[in-house]
Order: structure tokens, then sequence, then C-alpha cells
């Protein structure tokens, strides 16, 4: 190995973000009634948002998406939105 070769160090290197889902920091469940809370995570054409656009964790993630979809047999949210 030749020791000369000495690799930069970058500027902005990786930093540790701190990826908490906002449900595990408050130790919440998702509930299909709580709008306020759900209706951030869909989309202006009333999809579910996917998990690198959320942060959630797989857990809640998984009870977003089933409170979304019982949510939107109740009317409460829209199967679509044009
Ligand atoms: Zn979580």
């Amino acid at each position: 190995m030749d020791s000369q070769k000495r690799t930069p160090k970058k500027a902005g290197y990786y930093k540790p973000r701190k990826r908490t889902c906002p449900f595990c920091a408050r130790d919440e469940s998702i509930d299909y009634k709580d709008l306020a809370k759900i209706s951030r995570y869909v989309s202006d054409k009333g999809k579910i948002l996917p998990r690198r656009n959320t942060g959630l964790c797989a857990k809640h993630q998984r009870q977003l998406a089933v409170a979304i979809k019982r949510a939107r047999e109740m009317a409460l949210l829209p199967f679509v939105r044009r």
C-alpha cells in the first residue's frame, strides 16, 4: 500500500440523519378516524405515500396503510382525487 496516497476528506460527508418514525417517537398507534394524522401521508391524488416519503418505520407504515384503506371504506378519505 502506498501511504502517500491520501484520500481527501470530503467537506460534506455523510451526516447521520436521525430517521425516527413520529409514531414510534410518541409510542402512538394509527387510528383510521384520525384524519389529521392520516391525511398527511396521502398524496394529493389520494394515494398512500411510500415509505421513503413518509419516513415511517415498517410497522407503522403498515398500520398507516391499513388505516388509510379503512378510512377510504368509511368515506373519510377519497380513493382517488383528480
Ligand atoms: Zn414507527
